[in-house]
């Protein structure tokens, strides 16, 4: 149970508040996993901790915390339970959104200090039907007349939707519009969003992220759609948080995996002291992959609070193709440390339910490449090289 008198954000550290969370996740993570059920706990106690809302602008009521720290919450919680870390990555994904690209419009700041007092959590319906994976594009649209808007969504995958207290969702800015002219719009979940449960998640890894496809209908306020187009949101915002709040999920369940081989090979070493373990080497290997990982995460988090102060640079070719690396790299190295950890770790690692398990580890991470797939990923990186050059410079 969760001691109130220490919570409320009284003076502690965001840190020390998610090290209880992370706690009560890690006691959750196989049972959300074996029954892919929503981490409820575990969300309960984000909301409890006052950790839903801590990258709110401080005069909505937030924290403001930057990137950097939000990053680093997640890599916590990540190494307790990658699914309650991936639905908390893409939360922050959402405010980040409404911090960005909200404080011009008076509906979005007053959600924002919504957010914040009541700790709400946020979900994001960008992929469709017909679209898959290329969220630069809609098939549906908004209609807007009077001052409401509608929509209708066949949205293949909205994680956690059923449990999320509203729902960023994209379309096309009129019927009339093209594919790739878009907005985004705030879709609460009260008595005008209807969820219409089309598809279940039953899958490999991220279980608990309950990511169910949903035929989602709603009106509201045409105040709820955001004023900049989607091409700026997605540019100056979403492309590096979302890559940002993944590959931290990813660092945060590798560096778990890594930890069991570790706990491994030290207790391999103490049963035998004058003998090297032979997992040993392997550990050293996959501790460099771990460096590399956490190095490349912290040097983009850097690049992206650089580009921040420019706009010309944050919405450059080189930028996007740096932030796209990220993304393909971190999925990639995330696998490679698991599969390092279960090769120490043997049959012990390979079974559920020991102190050296990661067979959730390895289940989860594999669903990285998959995550906006690296292939389409890739075919856009492709085309951006051919308009820029690789930056070589160690500095900003
Ligand atoms: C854990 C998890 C949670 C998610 N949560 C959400 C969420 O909350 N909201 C949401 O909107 N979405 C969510 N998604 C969906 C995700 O972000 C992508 O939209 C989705 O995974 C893409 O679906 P797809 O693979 O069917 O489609 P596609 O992207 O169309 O890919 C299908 C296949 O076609 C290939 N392909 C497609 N285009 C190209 C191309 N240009 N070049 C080369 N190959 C190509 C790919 O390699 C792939 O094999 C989630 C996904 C995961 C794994």
């Amino acid at each position: 149970m969760i001691n109130a008198s220490k919570t409320e954000a009284q003076g502690e550290s965001a840190a020390t508040r998610m090290a209880r969370v992370a706690e009560i996740a890690s006691k959750a993570a196989d049972a959300v996993d074996r029954d892919a059920r929503f981490p409820r706990e575990t969300i309960d106690a984000l909301k409890h901790e006052r950790l839903l809302g801590v990258a709110i602008p401080v005069e909505f009521g937030g924290e403001g915390l930057s990137l950097a720290v939000v990053a680093d919450l997640i890599v916590q919680l990540g190494q307790a339970c990658g699914s309650s870390a991936m639905i908390y990555g893409m939360h922050q994904i959402q405010i980040s959104s409404l911090a960005s690209h909200g404080v011009a419009s008076p509906w979005h700041c007053d959600y924002m200090r919504r957010i914040a007092s009541e700790q709400l959590l946020m979900a994001s319906a960008t992929s469709e039907a017909g679209i898959g994976g290329n969220l630069r594009n809609s098939i549906c649209a908004v209609e807007v007349a009077d001052g409401r808007f509608s929509l209708a969504k066949d949205a293949t995958v909205i994680s956690y939707g059923a449990h999320a207290d509203a729902i960023l969702a994209t379309a096309r800015r009129a019927p009339d519009a093209a594919s790739s002219d878009q907005v985004m719009t705030v879709i609460p979940a009260d008595d005008k969003c209807a969820l219409e449960r089309r598809s279940v998640w039953d899958t490999l890894g991220m279980r608990g992220t309950c990511s169910d496809g949903f035929m989602l209908t709603a009106s509201g306020d045409a105040a709820q759609i955001f004023p900049k187009p989607f091409s700026e949101i997605a540019a100056q915002s979403m492309l590096a948080s979302s890559h940002i709040c993944w590959a931290a999920t990813w660092f945060g369940i590798a560096a778990d995996a890594f930890a069991r081989a570790q706990a491994f090979v030290k207790q391999a070493a103490r049963k035998q002291p004058n003998v090297t373990p032979p997992g040993a080497l392997r550990l050293s290997e996959a501790a460099a992959k771990l460096q590399e990982m956490k190095g490349h995460l912290v040097a983009a988090i850097h690049r992206f609070a650089v580009a921040e102060r420019n706009d010309d640079d944050l919405s450059s070719i080189s930028f996007a193709a740096e932030i796209n690396a990220l993304k393909v790299a971190a999925s990639e190295k995330a696998v490679e440390i698991v599969q390092l950890a279960m090769l120490i770790t043997g049959i012990l690692g390979y079974k559920n339910g020991t102190p050296f398990s990661v067979g959730r580890h390895l289940r989860d991470v594999t669903s990285a490449m998959v995550m906006i797939s690296n292939d389409r990923i890739h075919a856009n990186t492709s085309t951006l090289l051919l308009m820029s050059r690789f930056n070589t410079r160690l500095g900003d």
